[in-house]
């Protein structure tokens, strides 16, 4: 069996401290789960240390690893909070029963999908960890799955596509996000994962050997400038992404040009312009396949640059370019962040922005033409995103006190999320209402509000919206807005679009 040590060879040099809490709790839990197996035939435990050595490799801290090993104590094996409490403290407790929770959701389906996903999110809002915990459970799990009974399998599976793959991206952990989307893929769909495997392999076969060649020529290209310092391989496109192109690509593999791909990381960003513009000196880009995501970066925050060459003997390779920084932000995301140290970065305007990054479609409640502008064309902010320079923001102390009050001061007494009918978020200030809501969706929207429904109820207009609220607008075309309305209205939006209505409407009526 795993000992400890198989975690804590993960970690990076933990202390004294570190090492007993996560030792007790490993001590706890193969106490706890003795007589509990896995439908493999395995101890239980077994699952709870990779769960943990997940976590170790994600960079994350003692606190979050002991959780990790304790996370499906109270579920499964009647330990009690108070238990966890007294041996593990609060913090722990908060981040297992968090998991805990988050374990009680069940997708069935499309219907379910949007309400499972709301909870999801509220449950997760408290604590990224929880939510990254739960991804590390997750993973382990979809690696066992073929032990699972095949009813549950392919819920199972279906689960993680939908929902966990697209969390584990939305927060830029993007390793993670291939394993579990080509394991689930393989058991939602076995057929097409078999008929793309087919595809692929003698694509890949070929592939490689060109990487090779070119990867040769490239390092004697940069030896050549005296560019040395640097580390390379490639990677080939995972199977359910390839799945998902190949839908847009009207199924020609031909069209796809990354299958494959030549990383090349180096220690500066000056380093990534200098190699890119080494290989275009020596190779001919493909045009239209030039891109800056440094410049750029991607909505997730992925950075890097990418170029699409002619090898010079009928083959295109891809190389992407990326600083080591870059790189680990690039394959564990949000989980990087967290750890990481040497970000030293300012404060920005309005924290947790993260929380909007996570979500599929947000409306901001301070939508003006500016700042839409922005968000379209993205030129605006070209370093980082600001969720991560937040995040990091907190990064020296994560697992303390003083961060998780911030985290509950910042986000659950100043802001309420709430919900359209289709589950988009829309994020509010506390004491909102449905007006608020309604402008923060579209202007019209809230000039010709007429009455709202708040999970179903009508409610008064100046009700004030919870946490987790759906908020459907009713409207009619001869509703206006009224100057009462500005006696109980939370957002500058609201206030500035009822004064232009009222103007608008005393100036018509004067003319
Ligand atoms: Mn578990």
């Amino acid at each position: 069996m795993a000992s400890v040590r198989e975690i804590l060879d993960l970690m990076d040099s933990p202390s004294s401290e570190a090492i007993d809490l996560i030792t007790r709790a490993y001590n706890f839990a193969a106490e706890a789960h003795q007589e509990h197996f896995r439908y493999s035939g395995e101890p239980y435990f077994v699952h709870l240390v990779e769960t943990a050595k997940i976590l170790a490799e994600l960079g994350k801290g003692p606190i979050t690893i002991a959780a990790g090993l304790l996370h499906d104590t109270i579920e499964d094996v009647c330990v009690t909070s108070k238990q966890i409490e007294e041996r593990f403290g609060s913090e722990v407790l908060f981040l297992v029963e968090g998991v805990t929770k988050l374990g009680q959701l069940r997708y069935r389906g499309v219907e379910r999908h949007i309400d499972s996903l709301r909870k999801l999110f509220i449950a997760m809002a408290e604590d990224i960890r929880v939510l990254i915990i739960k991804l590390a459970d997750r993973l382990h799990n979809m690696r066992t799955l073929e032990h699972v009974p095949e009813a549950k399998r392919y819920r199972i599976a279906l689960e993680t596509l939908e929902i966990y793959a697209p969390l584990a991206y939305r927060l830029g952990m993007r390793k993670l996000t291939r394993e579990l989307e080509d394991i689930a893929f393989s058991h939602v769909n076995p057929e097409k994962t078999d008929e793309i495997k087919r595809l692929v392999k003698q694509k890949n076969k070929e592939n490689i050997t060109n990487l090779q060649k070119f990867h040769k020529s490239l390092l004697k290209g940069l030896a050549a400038e005296g560019i040395t310092n640097i580390h390379s391989d490639y990677r080939l496109k995972s199977l359910y992404s390839l799945f998902k192109k190949l839908e847009r690509k009207e199924n020609d593999i031909e069209k796809i040009y990354d299958l494959s791909a030549l990383r090349v990381i180096v220690p500066s960003v000056a380093d990534c312009y200098r190699i890119l513009g080494v290989i275009h000196g020596a190779w001919r880009p493909l045009p239209g396949r030039i891109k800056d995501y440094i410049a750029f970066p991607k909505p997730n925050g992925y950075r890097g640059l990418h170029t699409t060459v002619f090898t010079g003997d009928g083959a295109v390779v891809e190389v992407q370019i990326r600083t080591k920084e870059m790189h680990r932000e690039a394959e564990y995301g949000i989980a990087s962040h967290l750890s990481y140290k040497q970000y030293a970065l300012k404060r920005g305007q309005q924290s947790f922005s993260w929380l909007r990054m996570l979500l599929p479609s947000i409306v901001r409640f301070d939508r003006t033409p500016e700042t839409l502008q922005k968000a379209e064309n993205k030129t605006a902010d070209a370093q980082a995103p600001r969720w991560v320079k937040e995040l990091a923001e907190y990064h020296d102390q994560v697992e303390n006190e003083e961060y998780m009050q911030h985290l509950k001061n910042d986000f659950f007494e100043l802001r309420v999320f709430t919900f359209t009918p289709k589950g988009d978020v829309v994020d509010l200030p506390v004491e909102s209402s449905p007006i608020d809501f309604a402008y923060a969706i579209h202007t019209d929207l809230g000039n010709h509000i007429s009455g709202a429904c708040v999970n179903g109820k009508f409610v008064a207009l100046d009700t004030k919206l919870q946490n987790g609220d759906i908020v459907k607008i009713e409207t009619k075309k001869s509703s206006r807005p009224n100057r009462k309305w500005l006696a109980f209205v939370k957002t500058g939006l609201a206030k500035k679009c009822i004064r232009s209505a009222l103007d608008a409407e005393a100036r018509s009526q004067s003319a």
